[in-house]
């Protein structure tokens, strides 16, 4: 009996020591880079291996988990809903910003690491006071209060903005010009063109407004902002030591599934690819950085579908090319795919509700 005990003692000795060395080599990212493709299912992600010229950047991923996106009161979500829950963790209405369904105001990923130290960006394609950037900064009853979005952007804790909505600022319903405000708060704003990299002072914030509403798509000029915005953001708020938060959204990969358009959700999927190109690029050489893709919801139903027309004598039709197809001109509920690489990448395979994927970030980022 005597003998087991030691026997068992020496294991549970060996067992303890032999995990300590592992528990020192997990590393917690110090820089986290959050890119969001609004409405962007697998079938949008997969677009890259089928019209691109080079190969998808999704091959550059090995951790891979699927999420379901379903809010608290319907089962086909809205941005407003699964943003506030990638967010803040908490599963809420369709059209509520950072609270929950009592409208009690959640702590969002990008609030509690300011509260670390870290800096932290929003950048998107929509106006920068739209539901998923909001979701990040904002607590309103619902996404349609942008002009009050808009002031708690400049009370919040973001040290730089990217992206359109320049009128929900300086040409409001209730007259009030919010430029003024923002130079108060520290924020120098720029209404025409983004900065060169390396140029931005860490002891500045930022806010470039560069259209009165939405930024152009793709399709009809908007060249390569989106990823200068990423990497002018990463090269800012890389200037922080303890360490930053970046929000990049792909919105309008949304917009082209709403209105059933492939040509546009290509063009939308593969300037977000260079997005991401940008991301890992820099997680990459930086070595502390996590980088998480996925999206709110798909939208559009769409699908790489077969080239239709005649049927062969066997009743396929001809497989050799696609024809993209949608299902629908709203958002649908099917499981959307959540790609992760850097410190913690593992944590985000398996299959999760979307308030997993703020849980997994503000873990890794209090270092628990
Ligand atoms: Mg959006
Ligand atoms: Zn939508």
């Amino acid at each position: 009996m005597k003998h087991i005990m030691l026997l068992l003692l020496a294991v549970l000795t060996l067992a303890c020591t032999a995990s300590e060395p592992q528990k020192a080599e997990a590393k917690k990212p110090t820089n986290i880079v959050f890119l969001i493709g609004d409405g962007m299912g697998l079938s949008a992600v997969s677009t890259g291996f089928y019209f691109g010229d080079q190969p998808s950047v999704f091959n550059r991923f090995n951790e891979i988990g699927l999420q379901q996106t379903s809010s608290a009161t319907h089962k086909v979500t809205d941005s407003a809903a699964s943003g506030t829950a990638l967010a803040t963790g908490t599963k809420t209405y369709n059209g509520a910003i950072g609270i929950d369904t009592s409208k009690v105001a959640h702590q969002s990923i990008a609030e509690l690491v300011a509260s670390l130290g870290w800096s932290t960006g929003v950048v998107a394609t929509s106006t920068i006071s739209h539901a998923t950037p909001a979701s990040f900064y904002a607590h309103v009853e619902l996404r349609a209060m942008e002009e009050e979005i808009a002031v708690q952007l400049l009370n919040s804790e973001i040290d730089f903005f990217a992206g359109g909505g320049r009128a929900k600022f300086n040409k409001r319903a209730d007259s009030t010009n919010l430029l003024p405000l923002a130079a108060e708060k520290g924020f120098i704003i720029d209404t025409s063109a983004l900065a060169a990299p390396g140029t931005l002072s860490a002891d500045q914030k930022y806010g470039f407004l560069l259209q009165a509403g939405a930024m152009p798509s793709m399709i009809h000029g908007r060249g390569n902002f989106l990823p200068d915005a990423t990497t002018l953001a990463i090269s800012y708020l890389s200037q922080n030591q303890e360490g930053f938060f970046l929000m990049v959204e792909g919105s309008q990969i949304d917009w082209a599934g709403h209105s059933n358009n492939s040509e546009y959700l290509v063009s939308e999927m593969l300037d977000f690819e260079k997005v991401i190109a940008a991301a890992l690029d820099f997680a990459e050489k930086d070595g502390n950085t996590l980088v998480v893709v996925t999206a709110d919801h798909e939208t559009g139903g769409f699908t790489l579908g077969p080239l239709t027309g005649e049927t062969n004598e066997a009743g396929y039709s001809d497989y050799s090319d696609i024809s993209p197809v949608f299902a629908t001109g709203q958002h649908s509920a099917t499981l959307i795919p959540v790609f992760a690489y850097g410190p913690g990448a593992e944590k985000f395979k398996g299959i999760y509700q979307n308030t997993a994927i703020h849980n997994k970030m503000a873990e890794l980022a209090k270092g628990e």
